[in-house]
């Protein structure tokens, strides 16, 4: 029923996983980060020479190992992560240990403009 899964290469570390194991991604552009040095030597060359570079460059899906999944969008979410934990620790820093310094300055500068 199932069969043999196909094999697939990993698109940032190039080696082959099966299929099964790895993730689709949607890409856009070219491949490494060659892609400027090749727009800059088309810039030289003309219009014709980036119209014929952007042909070149593939849109659409390509896979992924589980590998660089952690290194990728997941590194991504863990970022998220990491910042929100740490603004939740700062929020909960400021409000536990210079609440009373800060709400007591506040009190007293509304306390004119109030009364
Ligand atoms: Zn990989």
């Amino acid at each position: 029923m199932g069969g043999r899964v196909g094999q697939a290469e990993c698109h940032k570390c190039y080696i082959k996983f099966p299929k099964n194991e790895m993730k689709k991604i949607e890409v856009k552009g070219s491949r490494s980060g060659s892609s400027m040095s090749a727009n800059l030597t088309d810039l030289t060359k003309g219009l014709s020479g980036i119209r014929m570079n952007e042909g070149r460059q593939y849109y659409g899906q390509a896979w992924i190992c589980k590998d660089c999944q952690g290194g990728g969008k997941g590194a991504a979410i863990g970022c998220a992560w990491f910042i929100f934990a740490l603004f939740a620790l700062l929020l909960f820093l400021d409000t536990g240990d210079t609440d009373t310094a800060s709400t007591s300055t506040e009190a007293t500068i509304r306390t004119p403009s109030s009364e």
